[in-house]
């Protein structure tokens, strides 16, 4: 075991290995890019820093990082989404993890501080708290930056006020831009983790039930598209005119939170935004309604109002909060309003992260390929690793697709 890593207890690590060897057999893109990294060792005597939800799936990718010859510095990206067996299991196999699962704010912080400080040439960041920190607090660590890799849409969004602020100083590939990204992991990972977290935690029927999406991005869609396949009565809100058309064109009935708060039983919020639902929302809600956030953070459900007018609150079971509002109704809260799919679940599907994760693994080569190459800028996936991780992706799936003829290719004017 790392003798640097702060766990939990690692008498857990039986129990991680397992979780680890159940995924790992089904991630067949990862452990194909392991098997090159093996050979190449694309990453060899380099330090990587990783904030990413510490589960068994993440534990795969730093299996690959290290095969390719990182040393590994992990850390989770949310305190509810660490499972302390996963983690034993890797500080046990030589990864320098710091995380337990439901630290404090100042734990979390102390493990985002201990990844930093060996000095990182790779960051690979889950919302930006890795580079933010370096940002701040260690700004003489920058210059050792070759890069990093940036997993979801938040994290992306803040690069990008960094980056119009001068403030980004190495380069950050946009890994959740990545077709073979967003369109599956955003999409189906969270449509179907979302209930996955849902249907664990409450035990309900979801059939019959008006769900109200807040949010109809790629996530949203995918909540929408898996709520209305559940039976549920689907109704979006949105602030973006185009995406509400679409969601209406969908099939999905679209009006304000304003009118949707009086009719929901169940409510997801995957904005990325604060306040979407609060205060004079949580006043018009039937008695019994139930709230719960899957973006990035605990601020699109206003959990702080919810916290402050409450007459009183009640821990139903594990992730389930009642809250007496002064109006006398009960309305409940999931997982804290922390990303419900991983707190209250084991986030997205083994075949998903597959290839998100792959893409992370082969961004990092890139990065050490081109190590002073590239503008300290938000750039994106290379083109051919999207192409290589969806072309082998069909492979393990066994579908084979048509090529271009010639006359085609001249046809179409490429
Ligand atoms: P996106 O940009 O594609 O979609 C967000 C949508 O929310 C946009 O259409 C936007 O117009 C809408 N929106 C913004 N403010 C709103 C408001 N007040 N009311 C209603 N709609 C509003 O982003 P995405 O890729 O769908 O990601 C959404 C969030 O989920 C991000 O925070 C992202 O980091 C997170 N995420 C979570 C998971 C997970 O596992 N739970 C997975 C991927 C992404
Ligand atoms: N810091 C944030 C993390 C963003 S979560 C927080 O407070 O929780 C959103 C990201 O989680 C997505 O982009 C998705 O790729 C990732 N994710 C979803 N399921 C996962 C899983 N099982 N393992 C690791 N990451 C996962």
């Amino acid at each position: 075991m790392s003798s640097a890593s702060i766990i939990r207890d690692s008498s857990l690590a039986p129990s991680g290995a397992d979780k680890i060897a159940w995924v790992w057999n089904n991630m067949p893109l990862l452990r194909a890019v392991c098997a090159d990294f093996e050979k190449d060792r694309p990453l060899t005597g380099l330090k990587v820093a990783l904030s990413v939800h510490l589960e068994a799936k993440t534990a795969c990718l730093c299996r690959t990082l290290a095969a390719g010859g990182a040393e590994v510095f992990a850390t989770g990206s949310n305190p509810l989404s660490t499972q302390d067996d996963v983690a034993a299991e890797l500080a046990r196999l030589g990864v320098h993890v710091y995380a337990t699962h439901g630290c404090s704010q100042e734990e979390y912080d102390l493990y985002i501080r201990k990844v930093i400080e060996p000095g990182p040439d790779i960051i690979v960041d889950d919302g930006g708290d890795i580079v933010q920190m370096i940002r701040t607090r260690f700004p003489e660590l920058e210059k050792n930056v070759i890069g990093g890799c940036e997993e979801t849409t938040t994290g992306i969004a803040r690069l990008r006020k960094l980056e119009r602020n001068g403030a980004l100083h190495f380069p950050m590939i946009a890994v959740n831009d990545a077709d073979c990204k967003h369109l599956f992991d955003n999409r189906y990972g969270t449509g179907q983790s979302v209930f996955d977290g849902i249907d664990r935690t409450t035990n309900l029927i979801v059939a019959g039930k008006k769900v109200v999406v807040a949010g109809y991005g790629w996530c949203g869609k995918g909540v929408s598209m898996r709520a209305k396949g559940l039976g549920a009565r689907v109704i979006v809100t949105e602030v973006d005119p185009v995406k509400a058309l679409e969601a209406h064109m969908d099939g999905f009935t679209v009006m304000s939170m304003d009118e949707a708060a009086e009719q929901g039983d169940l409510f997801i919020t995957v904005t990325g935004n604060c306040k979407v639902i609060t205060e004079e929302h949580f006043l018009k809600m039937k008695n019994g309604a139930i709230l719960c956030n899957a973006g990035h953070f605990d601020v699109e459900v206003d959990t702080a109002c919810l916290n402050r007018i409450a007459a009183e609150q009640k821990q139903m079971k594990p992730n389930i909060r009642g809250y007496l509002l002064p109006n006398g109704t009960w309305i409940y809260l999931l997982a804290e309003g922390r990303l419900v799919n991983l707190a209250a679940g084991d986030g997205h599907p083994a075949e998903i992260m597959d290839m998100s994760f792959a893409i992370q693994a082969l961004s990092c080569s890139y990065l050490a390929g081109h190590r002073g190459m590239l503008e300290p800028r938000l750039i994106p996936v290379p083109r051919e690793i999207d192409n290589a991780v969806a072309s082998k992706k069909l492979e393990t799936l066994g579908i084979r697709i048509d090529a271009l003829t010639p006359e085609q290719r001249e046809y179409i004017g490429l």
